[in-house]
């Protein structure tokens, strides 16, 4: 996997980072990683359907379903994807599951020096109201969600440049180059964003930090993809950042501690060590959860 560095953060990406999804039969299944599937299916006047499917706390999306063909729509999307006799049943049923942003926030788009990526930007620009009050949620709580101001305003910057993208304070900077090559990278978008819900004092380890900010990508707004990074037991280390990191959290979060990621956050905040904090959290260090965390990989491929 290839890596580019720019700037204040550099994303990862991969190639495939479209969300796939695998099909469940049973109501309210669980998928391999353990997070509820919940789906709730409805006519339409004109006779197709509409299944609403949501993956663990985060991911929904909707297949829409008309004389046999199926378009599949994600909550971010704006409703107007959606044929006109659906939109009310949209509305009600992303009501239902929790997925109208509860906060609208301003997001303002800048391609004057990459006018091309217009189209691109509006995409983007959807994923970023959607996601940024989700992201401030899961890391500060709902109670912080209530707290964004009611002008608070993201930039999303198209620039024709090296790299991928960095965020700063409030901008978001995105190569316009880049996303020529990789039009499906919308992943980067939501990395970039919850970099600026994480609104951190300086990082140290910033391994630890770009850990968190794919786990919220990979593991919780791609939860259906499976377009995860692959850990190699020999070669990859805790420290290595983005998708290694964030796998590594990611078991982490389902056998050590649920709130492990609210409460790096909190030690991003304050300046802490997220090294120190977890021997004194969890009597053990990081190296030695690593070393579990790999053994547990050693086991799965044995079973398999
Ligand atoms: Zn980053």
């Amino acid at each position: 996997m290839k890596r580019l560095l720019y700037g204040i953060c550099f994303v990862a990406f991969c190639a495939t980072s479209c969300l796939c999804f695998s099909q469940e039969n049973d109501q309210n299944a669980k998928n391999e990683e353990g997070k509820e599937i919940v789906k709730i299916e409805k006519d339409l006047p004109s006779g197709g359907k509409i299944l609403f499917q949501k993956v663990g706390q985060e991911a929904a999306f909707a297949t829409l379903d008309v004389d046999g063909k199926k378009v599949e729509i994600d909550a971010f999307e704006p409703i107007s994807r959606f044929p006109e006799e659906a939109r009310p049943i949209v509305e009600e049923v992303w009501n239902q599951l929790g997925e109208i942003p509860k906060k609208t926030i301003k997001v303002e788009i800048d391609v004057t020096e990459a006018p091309d990526a217009e189209e691109w930007a509006e995409r983007a620009k959807s994923r970023v109201l959607y996601w940024y009050p989700k992201v401030v949620a899961m890391l500060d709580g709902e109670e912080a969600v209530d707290k964004i101001p009611e002008d608070f305003t993201i930039k999303l910057i198209f620039k024709d440049m090296d790299g991928v993208a960095y965020a700063a304070g409030r901008s978001i900077t995105v190569s316009s180059r880049y996303i020529k090559r990789n039009p499906l990278d919308f992943g980067l978008v939501v990395h970039e964003t919850t970099h600026v819900a994480q609104a951190y004092p300086r990082v140290r380890e910033t391994w630890a930090m770009e850990g968190e900010t794919d786990y919220i990508r990979y593991f919780v707004t791609e939860a259906r993809s499976k377009n995860h990074w692959r850990v190699d037991p020999e070669r990859s280390k805790y420290t290595d950042s983005y998708g290694i990191t964030a796998s590594y959290y990611d078991w982490i979060v389902r056998n050590v501690d649920a709130d492990f990621i609210k409460k790096i956050h909190g030690v991003f905040r304050s300046r802490g060590s997220v090294e120190k904090f977890v021997v004194e959290e969890y009597g053990k260090s990081c190296q030695e959860l690593w070393d579990e965390f790999i053994k547990s990989l050693d086991n799965q491929t044995r079973q398999n």
